[in-house]
C-alpha cells in the first residue's frame, strides 16, 4: 500500500532547481535507500518531506492527506519522523529522559502518561543497547551513542515512516551493519517505512533496502530494486563523474 507519494514536485532556491519534478512512492514497511553525491538534492527532499520548505510545484501525499503545504509540526503526529545527521539531543536531560519526550507527544498527538513514556523508553533503551547509559546526560555521549540516541527518540515516536538523514555515515562497518539489521527487524515489527538517505554507495545500508532511488542535479535518475539500481551504468557514471 502506498504511504508516501510525491507527484512532479520541484523546488527552487532562486535560480538553483535543489529538487526537479521528482514523483516517486514509498509504501506501508518498505524499506528505500535514497542515493545521490553531494548537492544532488536528497536533504531538500528530506526537508519537503517533513515540512521545512514547501515545493513550488507538485503536490505531497501521506496516506489520503495532501501534505504539500502542511506545517512541520502537524506532520510528526501523522506519522512522519526524522533524524538528522548532527543529533540534536537535550544535552543536560538523561538519555531514558530523551527518549521519553518522543514517546510523550510524537503518537499521533495522543499524549503518553509520563509513566507510560518511560517504559517506552526504557524498552527502547534496552533494544538499542543503550543501558549502560540509560541514567547519562545526553550531552556526555559519544557520537556514536548518540546516534542511537537519535534513533531511540525517532523510534519512540512510533512513526509510519522515518526519514533517516545519512543516520550511519561515521560509523564502523560492523556497526552499520547491526544498526541496520536492527532497524530492519523494528520496522517490520512495526510496519515502518525506512527511508535512508546515503550519500555513498553504502553496501551495507543498501544490501538491506528494497529500492534504491538515485537523485542526479535534484532530478530522479533511477528508481528500482537494489540490485538493479546499483548496477545501472547511469549510477555509476554519476558517481564517477562527480
Ligand atoms: P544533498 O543533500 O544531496 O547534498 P541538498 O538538498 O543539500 O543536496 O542540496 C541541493 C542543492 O540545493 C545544492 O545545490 C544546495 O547548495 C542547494 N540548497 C540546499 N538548501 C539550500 C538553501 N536553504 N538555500 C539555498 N540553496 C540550497
Amino acid at each position: 500500500m502506498t504511504l508516501l507519494q510525491l507527484d512532479n514536485v520541484t523546488k527552487r532556491f532562486g535560480g538553483l532547481v535543489a529538487v526537479d519534478g521528482v514523483s516517486l512512492e514509498i509504501d506501508t514497511g518498505q524499506f528505500v535507500g535514497i542515493v545521490g553525491p553531494n548537492g544532488s538534492g536528497k536533504t531538500t527532499l528530506f526537508n519537503l518531506i517533513s515540512g521545512v520548505f514547501f515545493p513550488e510545484e507538485g503536490h505531497i501525499l501521506f496516506e489520503d492527506t495532501d501534505i504539500t503545504r502542511m506545517p512541520p509540526f502537524k506532520r510528526a503526529p501523522l506519522g512522519i519522523g526524522r533524524t538528522f545527521q548532527i543529533p540534536r539531543p537535550f544535552s543536560s536531560e538523561t538519555v531514558r529522559e530523551n527518549i521519553a519526550v518522543g514517546a510523550m507527544f510524537g503518537r499521533m498527538g495522543k499524549e503518553l502518561s509520563v509513566d507510560a513514556s518511560m517504559e517506552v523508553a526504557d524498552q527502547l533503551i534496552e533494544r538499542l543497547d543503550l543501558t549502560a547509559h540509560r541514567d547519562k546526560a545526553a550531552g556526555t555521549l559519544t557520537p556514536i551513542e548518540k546516534k542511537m540516541l537519535e534513533i531511540g527518540r525517532a523510534l519512540a515516536m512510533k512513526p509510519k515512516i522515518l526519514l533517516m538523514d545519512e543516520a550511519m555515515a561515521g560509523m564502523h562497518p560492523s556497526d552499520i551493519d547491526q544498526m541496520v539489521a536492527f532497524l530492519k527487524q523494528i520496522a517490520g515489527e512495526e510496519n515502518i517505512a525506512l527511508v535512508a538517505m546515503v550519500e555513498h554507495i553504502m553496501r551495507a545500508v543498501l544490501g538491506m533496502a528494497e529500492k534504491v532511488i538515485v537523485l542526479h542535479q535534484g532530478a530522479k535518475l533511477v528508481d528500482a530494486p537494489t540490485q538493479e539500481a546499483l548496477n545501472d551504468p547511469r549510477v555509476v557514471e554519476v558517481y564517477l563523474g562527480g
